[in-house]
């Protein structure tokens, strides 16, 4: 039986007050449960603050990116094991908003799936169709293409640890959200792109996430299918009382 894991990820949003405020909230009223696993990624400047806040808690705490090498001359980046000194756990990795403006690639992505797990960070990796795409009937191609390239060269027991986000693009902060069975049925098709590359015990351990305008009203019926196993939410994990409706949800 796989868990749930909820993460909110704030992408570019809260100051330091917020971002404590936030956590000082809802960290003592996150579920005791090991059905559900609730996550915050927050920008990088906070995660110290946050990481020693919910030490000993059950709120984890991930880095929205990060780069692929140990360090060097690359200003501006932040390393694999710089995340790790910090103690934070995981790392949202190849989000569609950094294929789109940060130039992120499908090789890049594989770099840092590697690097997150040198690093013994778990990797949360984002893949998911335009809608042209879409409407085009490339939704399976491209998406098992993403990730094929995105846990080429891991172990099954790498890509067992690995976090699959399943947002399609078009239902991101759009408040377009997929319907539960066209969610599922991408979700259902990457396990089976996984167990194609693995072994069906390595796939049926994956938690494949779905993302895109999940809110308290509609991630009852989505964690309700058979291959979705958490939600990767943006615009509704930003106030603390939805957040833990969301992750309530996956108890
Ligand atoms: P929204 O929940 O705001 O649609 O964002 C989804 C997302 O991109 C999470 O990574």
């Amino acid at each position: 039986m796989r868990k749930k894991v909820i993460a909110g990820n704030w992408k570019m949003n809260k100051v330091l007050s917020e971002a404590t405020a936030f956590v000082d909230d809802v960290v003592g009223k996150v579920p005791n449960s090991d059905q559900v696993e609730a996550i915050v990624c927050a920008p990088f400047p906070y995660l110290s603050s946050l990481v020693e806040k919910t030490n000993g808690t059950k709120l984890r705490v991930a880095a929205q990116n990060m780069h692929f090498e140990e360090n060097g001359a690359f200003t501006g980046e932040v390393s694999p094991a710089m995340l790790q000194d910090l103690g934070v756990t995981h790392v949202v990795l190849g989000h569609s908003e950094r294929r789109e403006y940060f130039a992120e690639t499908d090789e890049t992505v594989n770099k840092k799936t590697h690097a997150a797990f040198k690093h013994d960070l778990t990797p949360i990796v984002c893949v998911g169709e335009t809608l042209e795409q879409r409407e085009a009937n490339q939704t399976m191609d491209h998406v098992a293409t993403q990730v094929k390239k995105a846990l080429e060269g891991l172990s099954d027991e790498q890509v067992a640890n690995t976090i699959i986000a399943y947002e399609p693009i078009w239902a991101i902060g759009t408040g377009k959200t997929a319907s539960s069975e066209d969610a599922n049925e991408v979700c259902a098709q990457i396990r089976q792109v996984i167990k194609e590359v693995t072994t069906e015990d390595t796939a049926e351990k994956v938690v494949i996430q779905y993302g895109g305008s999940v809110k308290p009203s509609n991630i009852d019926e989505l964690l309700a299918t058979s291959d979705i196993d958490g939600a990767l939410v943006g615009g509704a994990s930003l106030e603390a009382e939805s957040f833990l409706q969301l992750v309530e949800a996956g108890t």
